[in-house]
């Protein structure tokens, strides 16, 4: 199974992502956390990133793709594999088709979680209390809807537009979202 994970920022991708990912026996991808996992161990891509992430901007195009590609490269993701964050504009998308094609491969859905904008300001809040991520300020969250809804946003016609669109309400606790989740993708998946 290859899949993508979509939604804006707190819609709960990087919380529904690992128990969809066992689910069905692949890797969650988690650009972000991997982004992430650098700025924390302060290697070259880190120190390269972290000012952007902080922002709450994209990483250029060029660089996040090759960080998937190598990814996607490992053994485990030879089966299947569970995109999470990735892709976020048009060019990255068409670096994902370039390299399924390469590799003779081809996604089986996208998985779009949608919950209402309020609702999200909240969540993000809420968790940049807990959590204290870097861009989880008020002003930085704010940001990120915008460069979601520009950059982002378009990426759902796209996939509808080639017949992979699943929505799923993603208001809910995490296993009513997950089971929402495996219902739709079962759904469409099996029967295509
Ligand atoms: P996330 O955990 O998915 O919300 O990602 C956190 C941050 O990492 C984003 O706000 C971006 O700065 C960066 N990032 C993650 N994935 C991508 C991507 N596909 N393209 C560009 N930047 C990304």
């Amino acid at each position: 199974m290859r899949l993508i994970i979509m939604g804006a920022p707190g819609a709960g991708k990087g919380t529904q992502a690992p128990g969809i990912a066992e689910h069905y026996g692949i890797p969650a991808i988690s650009t972000g956390d991997i982004f992430r996992a650098n700025v924390k161990q302060k290697t070259e891509l880190g120190l390269q990133v972290s000012a952007i992430m902080a922002a709450g901007d994209y990483v250029p195009d060029e660089l996040t793709e090759k960080i998937v590609a190598d990814r996607l490269d490992q053994a485990d993701a030879a089966a299947g594999f569970l995109l999470d964050g990735f892709p976020r504009t048009l060019h990255q998308v068409q670096a994902l088709d370039d390299y399924l094609s390469a590799h003779d491969q081809k996604l089986d859905a996208v998985l779009s979680l949608t919950v209402d904008s309020e609702a999200l300001i909240q969540r993000l809040l809420k968790r940049a209390q807990l959590e204290g991520r870097a861009d989880d300020t008020e002003e930085t969250i704010r940001h990120r809807m915008e460069v979601y809804e520009r950059d982002t946003k378009p990426l759902l016609d796209h996939y509808r537009e080639q017949g992979l669109l699943i929505s799923v309400d993603g208001d809910g606790s995490i296993s009513e979202v997950s089971e929402r989740a495996f219902a739709a993708l079962d759904g469409a998946v099996g029967s295509r």
